[in-house]
């Protein structure tokens, strides 16, 4: 079966300003690298077109006021001229309601594909990103929370009990923390960079769940500098072993490229190999766990080349290929991996109520 790969030029339509970096050229760049890879001419990728999400679909996760909020600004956006939505740090352009929509639109399709056993998994590459979006409001360049509707459509529209999401951005995934805290039915684990040192400043490994969700929210802050062996380490030690335990039925990834070392907002250290190995170590849960059955969605990721090569190696690891991008490797240094190991212990000792290890 072929792996799926999301995407619409509509995409573009959505503008947040002049130099903004979550700009349509990330997806411009990306496309054009997929064509120049010659992977839509290979049987193992299949492109499909998404249709947008219905109201109702915004409202598995979203309040009505929300969703007439953002359509209401769309609205007052016209010829150029730009709207603030709520914090501010999130435009939109007089096509971005639609666009948005259609974003999450995406994510369903992927779902529905991989449900309807069209694709062995997917990849969906949307814009506006969505994990920052609250039930309630915007932020941080998402309108509507993409991974948070698919779960909630895995669960409330087609039956499944357990869905896993990772979050490998650079940033925490705030929004879509929020939403599942009280949840055990939600399993969300975050790796991102220490909040003390990057937006949205929140995402410690103190943040385990509440209530009924104890145990099923997962932050692994990273601290500057740290590179693909660290998360490895993480990966191998907590991760696998807690989603292994958990036995998802079903897998999601909000995948983020804004932790590569290039990247303007990073102080990361991945690399574009780093992305894939990471990627396919879920790969090997979710074949595990449940046949396989995963969808990636786009989240960040600002220099637009890198963009590219990261969602490449990507989706050659999905279809069980050699990754066609391989940079140096970086390591993290003595100082990095023991301050690392000791974030594992930390980990260990706030989750072992709840997971073996
Ligand atoms: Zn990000």
């Amino acid at each position: 079966m072929p792996v799926g790969i999301i995407y619409d030029k509509r995409y573009l339509d959505h503008q947040m300003g002049f130099e903004h970096p979550e700009s349509p050229a990330r997806l411009v760049t990306t496309m054009e690298m997929i064509e120049s890879e010659k992977l839509l001419d290979d049987p193992k990728f299949k492109l499909i077109v998404p249709r947008p999400a219905t109201i109702d679909e915004l409202k598995l996760v979203h309040t009505a006021d929300h969703i007439e909020s953002v359509r209401r600004k769309d609205l007052m956006a016209k010829d150029g001229h730009l709207e603030y939505l709520d914090a501010g740090d999130t435009a939109v352009c007089g096509q971005s309601f639609d666009v948005a929509v259609l974003a999450a639109g995406g994510g369903i399709t992927a779902v529905d594909a991989v449900l309807k056993g069209d694709v062995s998994s997917a990849f969906a590459l949307v814009r506006p990103p969505g994990h920052h979006a609250f039930p309630d409001h915007s932020s941080g360049f998402c309108i509507f929370n993409n991974a948070a509707i698919m779960a909630e459509y895995l669960i409330k529209k087609k039956g499944f009990k357990r869905v896993a999401i990772f979050d490998i951005d650079l940033h925490f995934g705030n929004g879509t923390s929020d939403i599942f805290y009280r949840r055990n039915d939600v399993l969300y684990f975050s790796s991102h960079q220490d909040p003390r040192t990057q937006y949205p400043g929140t995402g410690y490994v103190h943040d385990i769940g509440e209530g009924e969700g104890k145990g099923y929210n997962i932050c692994a802050p990273l601290a500057p500098g740290a590179s693909d062996d660290v998360v490895q380490m993480i990966f191998e030690d907590v991760i696998k072993p807690v989603f292994e335990q958990f036995k998802p039925d079903f897998m999601l990834g909000s995948v983020g490229c804004d932790a590569h070392y290039s990247d303007p907002l990073s102080g990361l250290s991945f690399t574009t190999q780093g992305y894939g190995r990471y990627v396919d170590g879920f790969k090997k849960i979710a074949e595990k766990c449940c046949n396989g059955k995963m969808v990636l969605i786009l989240e960040g990721g600002y220099r637009v080349k890198i963009l590219g090569q990261s969602v490449i190696n990507i989706l050659k690891v999905l279809a069980g290929e050699k990754m066609p991008f391989v940079e140096k490797e970086i390591d993290s240094g003595e100082s990095l991996l023991e301050y690392h190991q000791d974030l594992v212990k930390k980990m260990k000792e706030y989750l072992k109520p709840y997971w073996k290890f």
